[in-house]
Parts: C-alpha cells; sequence; structure tokens
C-alpha cells in the first residue's frame, strides 16, 4: 500500500507528547473515553495536573512523611503485587510484619515484646478503632461474668484526632471527651477520675496532641488510676494513642513514662507513616500482652503449617509500606532515627525562637519538649494588620503550607497557626521559612486587610 495510504490518525505515538490529539484536546475527565492513548502521554498528562497540588517539601501543615529514601521508591516497586492478606501467598511479607510488631513492643518496653501480638494497619486510624474495640471487648466480657449490663460504655479522652470520635460513633461508645480550658489544653488526671464510672472502657491520652503537638501526661494518669483502682477496686485500662509521639519519645525523650513500662497501659497505635518514616498508608498498633487482646476479636490463618492471628477492618492491603518500615528500623536503627527526630526537633525549635522575636506572636509550643515543629498564637491587643489565615494564605503563595485553626471547644475563640517539622527539612529551609514569614507580615504592614483581628478571628479548622 502507497505509504500515504496509511491512516496515520490512529498512530499518533510518532508525535511530540505535546503535538499528540490528547494533549491538544481534553482527556476524559468524568466518563470514559471510546479508544484508548498513548499510556506515555497520559502519564505525563496526568504528572502535569499533580503539579497544582501543593509542594510537599514546603508542607508543614501534615504529620504525614513526604520525603523517603530512594531504597524505599524501589522496595516499593518491588513489592506492589504484596497483599498483606495473603499470608500464604506471601508469607516473608507476614514475617517482615510480624518482626515489626515485636521490634516496635520492645522500644515500646512491652514485658514480652518477643511474643506477644500486633498487627500492621493502614495508618493510626484504623489501629485505634483495633485498640478500642480491644477495650470495648474486655470491659464487655468482665461485666458478663458479673452479670452486670454492657448496653452503656463509655472512653474518655483529651481533645482527640477524629479517629476517636469515629470510633465512638461507630462502635457505639459515648465518647467523654475532656474539653480544653483557656488555661489547660491537655488532659489532667483530676478530669479524668471525674468522668470514671463503671461503664468506662479506658481511658486514651494522646502522646503528640494533634492541635499543640504536646504530650498528655500518661503516667500521671496511669498513676491516678492506681489510687483510683484501690479505693473503689475498678480497674480502668489505658490505650495510648502515640499516632506521632511513638516514633519520637524512644529516640529523643526516652526518660518520659508513657508506654509499656506502666502496666496500666494495655495497647499502643502509632502511625508508621508519620514519624516512623514510611510512606503513607501503614500505621501500628500493639498490645502489652498476648492476654490484653481479647480471643474472640481475631482471626485465624494457617500458613506454612503455622497459626497467624489476624485481627484488622481491611482485608486486602498493599504490602509495601510494611516492608519500607522494616527498611527503615534495620536502615536507620536507634541512633539513625535519632539524629533524624532530632535535627526535626532543632529546626521547630529555631523557627520558635525565631518566631518569638517577631514580637506579635506568642508561643503556645516553643518545640522543645514533645513532637518536632512549633505553635503560635497573635499576642492579645496587637493588630498587625492581618489574622492567622490572612497570613497562611500570604505564605501559600510564596509556596509554604501553614495550618491556621481554631481550638476545639472549650477554646473556639484560640485561633493559632502550627509547623510540624518531618523528615526532608533542613537548616536553610528553616531559615528560608522565616524570611519569607518577615515578607510576609512586612506586606500586611503596608496592605493590612483586617484591623484588630486578634481576638476576634472565626474560623474551621483545617488540618
Ligand atoms: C494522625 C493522627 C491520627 C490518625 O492517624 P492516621 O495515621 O492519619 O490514620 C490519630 N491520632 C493522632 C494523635 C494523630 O496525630
Amino acid at each position: 500500500m502507497p505509504l500515504h495510504l496509511i491512516k496515520r490518525d490512529k498512530d499518533e505515538s510518532v508525535f511530540d507528547l505535546y503535538a499528540q490529539y490528547a494533549a491538544t484536546h481534553s482527556i476524559p475527565k468524568y466518563k470514559m473515553g471510546d479508544e484508548p492513548n498513548d499510556p506515555h502521554l497520559v502519564k505525563d498528562l496526568i504528572l502535569d495536573e499533580l503539579l497544582l497540588d501543593g509542594n510537599a517539601k514546603q508542607n508543614l501543615a501534615t504529620f504525614c512523611q513526604t520525603d523517603v529514601d530512594e531504597e524505599i521508591h524501589q522496595l516499593m516497586d518491588k513489592c506492589l503485587d504484596k497483599n498483606m492478606i495473603d499470608k500464604d501467598e506471601y508469607p516473608q511479607t507476614a514475617e517482615i510484619e510480624n518482626r515489626c510488631v515485636h521490634i516496635l513492643a520492645d522500644l515500646w518496653h512491652s514485658p514480652e515484646s518477643q511474643t506477644t501480638i500486633g498487627c500492621s494497619t493502614t495508618g493510626s486510624s484504623e489501629a485505634a478503632m483495633l485498640g478500642g474495640l480491644a477495650l470495648k471487648w474486655r470491659w464487655r466480657q468482665r461485666r458478663e461474668k458479673e452479670g452486670k449490663p454492657t448496653g452503656k460504655p463509655n472512653i474518655i479522652t483529651g481533645p482527640v484526632q477524629i479517629c476517636w470520635h469515629k470510633f465512638a460513633r461507630y462502635f457505639d461508645v459515648e465518647l467523654r471527651e475532656i474539653p480544653m480550658e483557656h488555661d489547660r489544653l491537655l488532659m489532667t488526671p483530676e478530669e479524668v477520675i471525674k468522668r470514671i464510672d463503671e461503664n468506662t472502657i479506658g481511658v486514651v491520652p494522646t502522646f503528640g496532641v494533634t492541635f499543640t503537638l504536646e504530650y498528655e501526661d500518661v503516667k500521671a494518669v496511669s498513676d491516678a488510676l492506681d489510687k483510683y483502682e484501690k479505693e473503689t477496686g475498678l480497674d480502668i485500662p489505658i490505650h495510648v494513642d502515640a499516632a506521632s509521639g511513638g516514633f519520637i519519645a524512644p529516640f529523643l525523650q526516652p526518660d518520659i513514662e508513657w508506654d509499656f513500662r506502666l502496666p496500666r497501659v494495655k495497647s499502643i497505635n502509632a502511625s508508621g507513616h508519620k514519624y516512623g518514616l514510611s510512606p503513607l498508608g501503614v500505621g501500628w498498633v500493639v498490645w502489652r500482652e498476648v492476654s490484653d487482646l481479647p480471643e474472640d476479636l481475631i482471626f485465624r490463618v494457617n500458613y506454612l503449617g503455622g497459626d497467624m492471628p489476624t485481627f484488622a477492618l481491611n482485608f486486602s492491603r498493599p504490602g509495601g509500606q510494611i516492608i519500607a518500615q522494616y527498611y527503615n528500623l534495620v536502615r536507620n536503627s536507634k541512633e539513625g532515627y535519632r539524629r533524624i527526630q532530632q535535627a526535626c526537633l532543632d529546626h521547630g525549635i529555631y523557627i520558635a525562637q525565631e518566631v518569638e522575636k517577631l514580637g506579635l506572636f506568642e508561643l503556645l509550643y516553643d518545640g522543645k519538649s514533645a513532637l518536632p515543629g512549633a505553635a503560635w498564637m497573635l499576642k492579645k491587643g496587637v493588630e498587625p494588620g492581618f489574622t492567622l489565615y490572612d497570613l497562611s494564605d500570604k505564605m501559600r503563595a510564596h509556596g509554604w503550607q501553614i495550618a491556621s485553626y481554631s481550638l476545639p471547644a472549650n477554646c473556639q475563640d484560640m485561633v493559632i497557626q502550627r509547623v510540624l517539622i518531618r523528615h526532608g527539612f533542613s537548616h536553610d529551609m528553616a531559615k528560608l521559612f522565616i524570611s519569607d514569614l518577615k515578607r510576609c507580615i512586612e506586606y500586611f504592614k503596608e496592605n493590612p486587610v483586617h484591623k484588630g483581628m486578634a481576638e476576634t478571628e472565626a474560623g474551621g479548622y483545617h488540618h
């Protein structure tokens, strides 16, 4: 056939990507197209579109890991076919998950770290559901044995992450959340004790509070519960939500007793994809001892002739994140984690100090004692010509994403700005951040948008 008669319009791939039909028109958005497209082109068009997302390195609003080793990219690629639930097909992936559980149990001082039980999850949210369910089951079993009613379980928390609101609603447990007060932003033993009754399934301190980055005092709460048990006979267990702190305190604040060193702490959750340094999609929940996870909640799978207990809300789930978690634990070891987290903590302290020097802000968290980061508010009475929301918006124009939000009940009138520092951040980036912040404040000096708003700011919580 003469060359010019060959129908070329189907063979778009000889053209430059951006000269092809799909790039000069629109790719399907809400309905599937009829004909396939060049894979290379489609990938590039999607990547172009994704450039409109925020730049993860400058995202100081999230707790989640956004910067991973090249080796993790390679491992994730090789693990694309691994399904966590198929413990028969991928027994070695299951073995690696198991190693992570025991490493974490040891890191968190379980007295039975080699034999205790735990599992990976999609994140701390799923881990919290599992931890909460175990508390509910144990409480119900005890109540049934005593012949008492089991209709009205409650759980006591400080100002918590939304996953505990979900747990309470989805699993029919009354949430007794201790509200913040202006002079007390965290859970205290007195506030916990006030809320306990015989239907309390457990107390959940947060070790690294979402709003302020500080640790709730697990030891003080545990001591108060010991005393309470002596007086009343009621034995109330603790689950620690250590989504972030579980991978910070063991390296930076090893003397804080928040974990299984306290016998009352029966389970702990943490996010592998936060300060665990693994890519998005992995969390952990670990029980102090096997007996702390009620047998009824465990499903058993046979693999390799063995007996593999599983406890999860999901079925199929990617295995790569778990492999990446093991890589991180082995590659960094304790000293590697310590250096990484200490660097983050130092950058947070630096930012806090520089922000304080500006004279307009009052530090709510100086970055020193808990998670890497800082939080501040506008000083009472200052009239800088902007609200913290305006400042966040203006910083966005320089690429920075910083969260500004009002605190939850009873401090909704307090608006704060928070930065989190994660792996992948350097001292020079902290300096660039501060110089951009100064530039934005200067801009508002010349072009004020609000007057005297420091105390009357309003608005919702942005994560
Ligand atoms: C992030 C966070 C969660 C939720 O964790 P995911 O891993 O995002 O599901 C729960 N609790 C606390 C304290 C958190 O910081």
